[in-house]
């Protein structure tokens, strides 16, 4: 052996990173299951068994290949190069860049040699030069120049179809009396019962650990899913946890599915006519902009940035949050049950309900992004710190997004099906039945008039506070809720 290839457990890709260059006659593979991802923190154990049972499925498939593959337990991830240089002698060890500044610092102090990160279709120089060439880093803009650069739906500089997005078509509502598509159910094999008994939980169905299960999603998706992706991005419904949402993000992070595979598939489905323009681009929108823009920016922004909290959020990490039995709002209640059974909820129910409510009662940012980073099973640090940060809780006083994503009960009644049947009214604000998120809307506005004096694009909603007749009341009411909310009782 020549050398040590080092896998870390989303990189598990055979064509991209280290792997692309791979000779079985010279090259160790090795990849660390370390106690400290298993054991750090109180992670979901869903989230621990797909990233374990994917390495270890990955290394299965390298040894079939005809690779020497090391998959060691060690109690961190040094350790575990340790373990091998012991073994096969002091080779040099290669890595494609890790995805978090943590690791990538650890492992360049371990003396560990990089080749770039091709896991993201935007290398990390190229972010850099755009985000500095820009006043503001708004997410449109980086995106529109992504479709030129990659020349997706575009003829020349111009977007296919004559608009850059499709925002009116893809913001509707649940549709009524709508049959959504079966769930694609995946059959746990041998490793992945094992790593479940290990976990001491059910292998689950609804999560695939293979580069095949992964293919099944994408095509199952592309087939069932994708016409009517757009259409339905938004909207909520206790009839379905996924709606036509693609459930690919666990495998495209950690390297089972390439970006640009995903794209290839959308974009030959598009072109063969069975996919309307506006569910393609939002679903495109989605991968290579927001995705790519993320990325990017975690690593323009650098590692100070998970640690910004410019609206001094104080609040412990409500109970709700660990235990959907301790909240009857059931918007609340459906979202954190989703988290609770499968690790995953979609955009919406992520943004405009779960990190909505943590914005509004004013949850450290740090403590909801660990809750966070811990319970889904698509999360890392590089796509999790500027999401929940930036976009979700505003704590970096508007580097990423120009307003708060904040709203009360009337956007999510509109948006989903949760309403009617609960117990609180959104279009109340005041009073017992007043539904919590509408109350704490108004609070957050007057609490934060000074913050928003100058931007323009709350001019409305302070209008909105202004006209208010019954301020001083809802005042009391949302006392009243954030201290119940601190119990756990509404
Ligand atoms: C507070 C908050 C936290 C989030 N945390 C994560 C996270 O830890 N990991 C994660 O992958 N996504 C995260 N997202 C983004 C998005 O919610 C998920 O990517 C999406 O819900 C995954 O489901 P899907 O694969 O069905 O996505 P689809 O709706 O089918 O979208 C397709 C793909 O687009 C990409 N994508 C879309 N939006 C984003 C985004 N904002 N950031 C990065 N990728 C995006 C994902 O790769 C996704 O698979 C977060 C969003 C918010 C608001």
């Amino acid at each position: 052996m020549k050398r040590i290839l080092y896998i870390p457990f989303d990189h598990l890709h055979r064509d991209y990173g280290v792997l692309k260059e791979a000779s079985a006659a010279t090259d160790l593979i090795l990849l660390v299951e370390s106690a400290r991802m298993v054991t750090g923190r109180p992670w979901h154990p869903i989230r621990l068994y797909f990233l374990i049972s994917s390495a270890r499925h990955f290394a299965e498939s390298l040894r079939a290949e005809g690779f020497t593959v090391e998959y060691l337990k060690a109690p961190t991830t040094i350790d575990g190069l340790e373990t091998a240089r012991a073994k096969y002698g002091e080779l040099p060890i290669f890595s494609a860049e890790p995805s978090s500044t943590r690791q990538y610092n650890q492992l360049l102090d371990h003396g560990v040699q990089f080749i770039a990160n091709d896991f993201f279709l935007t290398p990390r120089a190229l972010f850099r030069e755009w985000a500095s060439s820009q006043k503001s880093y708004l997410m449109e803009n980086f995106y529109r120049g992504q479709r030129i650069r990659l020349g997706i739906l575009v003829d020349g500089r111009e977007p296919r179809g004559g608009a850059w997005n499709f925002d009116k078509e893809n913001r509707l509502p649940p549709p009524k009396n709508y049959t959504w598509p079966a769930y694609l159910e995946h059959s746990p094999d041998s490793i992945d019962h094992d790593v479940a008994a290990e976990l001491d939980i059910a292998a689950p169905s609804t999560w695939a650990t293979t580069r095949e299960g992964a293919l099944s999603q994408l095509a199952y998706f592309i087939e069932h899913h994708f016409p009517a992706f757009g259409p339905y991005e938004d909207a909520m419904t206790t009839e379905n946890w996924a709606l036509h949402h693609s459930l690919l993000s666990p495998y495209i992070n950690n390297g089972l599915l390439h970006p640009s595979e995903v794209i290839d598939a959308a974009l030959a489905a598009f072109e063969s006519g069975r996919v309307p323009l506006p569910s393609c681009e939002g679903f495109i929108r989605q991968v290579i902009g927001w995705r790519e823009y993320v990325n990017g920016m975690y690593w323009f922004l650098g590692e100070d940035y998970r640690t910004e909290n410019q609206l001094g959020a104080t609040r412990k990490l409500l109970p709700l949050f660990t235990d959907s039995t301790k909240t009857e709002m059931l918007c609340v209640k459906e979202s954190v049950n989703g988290v609770e059974e499968r690790a995953w909820v979609h955009h919406i129910p992520r943004l405009m309900v779960l990190s909505n409510l943590a914005l509004l009662t004013g949850v450290n940012p740090q403590e909801f992004l660990d809750w966070m980073r811990e319970n889904f099973i698509d999360a890392s640090e590089w796509v999790m710190v500027p999401n929940v940060i930036g976009m979700g809780m505003h704590a970096d006083g508007g580097l990423m997004m120009t307003k708060p994503y904040i709203s009360g009960g009337s956007y999510i009644s509109k948006m989903s099906n949760y309403c009617k049947p609960c117990k609180y009214d959104s279009k109340l604000r005041t009073g017992e039945n007043a539904c919590p998120f509408t109350t704490l809307y108004w609070d957050f506005l007057d609490r934060h008039q000074e913050t928003f004096a100058a931007n323009h694009r709350m001019k409305q909603q302070f209008f909105g506070l202004k006209r208010l007749s019954d301020l001083s009341e809802l005042k009391v009411r949302a006392t009243q809720v954030l201290q119940a909310l601190d119990r756990g009782e509404i």
